[in-house]
């Protein structure tokens, strides 16, 4: 299940002008960027286009804006600059969107130029796919490249609308990303072990449902763990629980053990008397937690567990910690099985956004095959969906 869409390399873009669209949507601190993962992710492509004589226009949002014009802390200024420091390329930007300014910007674009349009998300209209605004903005090039893969799964107007109007491509990225997300499912090499963690059952379930279609093992911990101890009769005390979440649990653990897939539960758990940075933990087995304790993180003996399953896999995909890692005495399990994925030989593909962000707190991000740039649009790749922005484009 290879990427099916055409790309950047497939069409002639030479002394063309390109609008892309890429996901610029960066944080921001004082009018500065603070994590430019994304701006460096868009480079390749964008160095390509420019590369291959092509006059490029980029436009991105950033932030929620309300939709009712523009607001000054959400401007792109800073993710155009941050692009031009990264690359050492001229890098133009016009404050406006949809109006005449930016029409005469675009009209001044020559072959290797490089503008950036102003937060496609300062028009309301914008997030409706208006026929009116991707209209306006096919108008802006003769070639429409879709890079922006956190913002693939919506059906908005600058990313699927000017497809309807011009030939529509994939840059890089978000070739990558859709092929990465796709052929683990379609051909792990196997073992193919999956982790699933974070806060709650509800918000994984199709996750949950499509990993146990493919992984061998799914190795479950964080919040959601509590749920699942539910089903299987445990008492959770404290815990993080969604009690009409427990018969959907329940179901999933029998669809495992029907089609052979090994389900691997926290069998000990560090737990506190509340949720807070001054908590305390201690240990407890999963059948003995008190009533009035909260479960923060899976124990060491499940540590060694997991550590053990990842280690003889080929495929691991990851999604959600294992315990509330943004307090350090409760990282452990976490950091284990991030350590466990990166000694490993396998390859490793992680997804959402608190996943990511404590790989990067261990300082093991380089030790990962694929780090998923997008949260929502990895999950609905990992749920088996298809994106509306990868469908609007041209077949391969
Ligand atoms: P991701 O962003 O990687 O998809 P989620 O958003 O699903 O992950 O979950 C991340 C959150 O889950 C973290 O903020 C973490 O503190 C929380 N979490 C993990 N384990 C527990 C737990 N035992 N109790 C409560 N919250 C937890
Ligand atoms: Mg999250």
């Amino acid at each position: 299940m290879a990427f099916t869409k055409k790309t950047v390399r497939d069409i002639d873009v030479d002394g063309k002008r390109v609008i892309m669209r890429v996901d610029f949507n960066v944080p921001l601190k004082d009018g500065v960027v603070t994590d430019d993962t994304r701006v460096r992710a868009a480079i390749p492509t964008i160095q390509y286009l420019k590369e291959h004589n092509a006059g490029i226009v980029l436009m991105s949002h950033l932030g929620r804006p309300k939709g009712d014009g523009p607001e000054p802390e959400l401007s792109l200024k800073p993710a155009a600059d941050k692009l031009a420091e990264l690359t050492g390329y001229d890098v133009k930007f016009v404050d406006d969107t949809y109006g005449e300014a930016a029409a005469a910007a675009v009209a001044e674009v020559k072959p290797g130029d490089i503008l950036v349009l102003e937060n496609v998300r300062f028009l309301k209209a914008e997030k409706k796919n208006d026929p009116e605004v991707a209209k306006k903005l096919a108008s802006y090039g003769d070639i429409f490249v879709l890079d922006a893969f956190g913002t693939a799964h919506r059906a908005q107007g600058s990313v699927v609308g000017p497809a309807a109007y011009i030939p529509a491509v994939a840059g890089f990225l978000l070739e990558k990303e859709v092929d990465t997300l796709t052929s683990i499912f379609a051909e792990p090499e196997r073992p193919f072990v999956a982790i699933v963690g974070g806060s709650k059952v509800s918000s994984k379930i199709g996750v949950l449902d499509h990993l146990i279609d493919s992984a061998d093992t799914l190795i479950i911990g964080g919040g959601m763990a509590y749920t699942f101890f539910l089903a299987q009769g445990y008492t959770v005390g404290t815990s993080l629980k969604e009690e009409d979440w427990v018969e959907r649990a329940g179901e999933m653990l029998k669809k495992a053990e029907e089609k052979g897939v090994k389900i691997l539960l926290p069998i000990d758990n560090v737990v506190s008397d509340h949720f807070g940075e001054d908590a305390e933990g201690e240990v407890v087995d999963s059948d003995k937690i008190p009533d009035d304790r909260m479960g923060m993180d899976i124990g060491p003996k499940t540590r060694e567990l997991y550590t053990e399953a990842i280690k003889g896999a080929k495929t691991v995909f990851w999604n959600g910690p294992m315990g509330v890692f943004e307090f350090d005495q409760f990282a452990a399990g976490t950091e284990a099985v991030a350590r466990a994925v990166a000694d490993s030989d396998c390859t490793s593909i992680i997804g959402g956004g608190d996943s990511v962000a404590a790989i990067n707190k261990f300082d093991l991000a380089d030790k990962m095959s694929w780090i998923s740039t997008g949260g929502g649009a990895s999950m609905e790749l990992v749920e088996g969906k298809a994106l509306p922005g990868v469908e609007a484009l041209l077949d391969a």
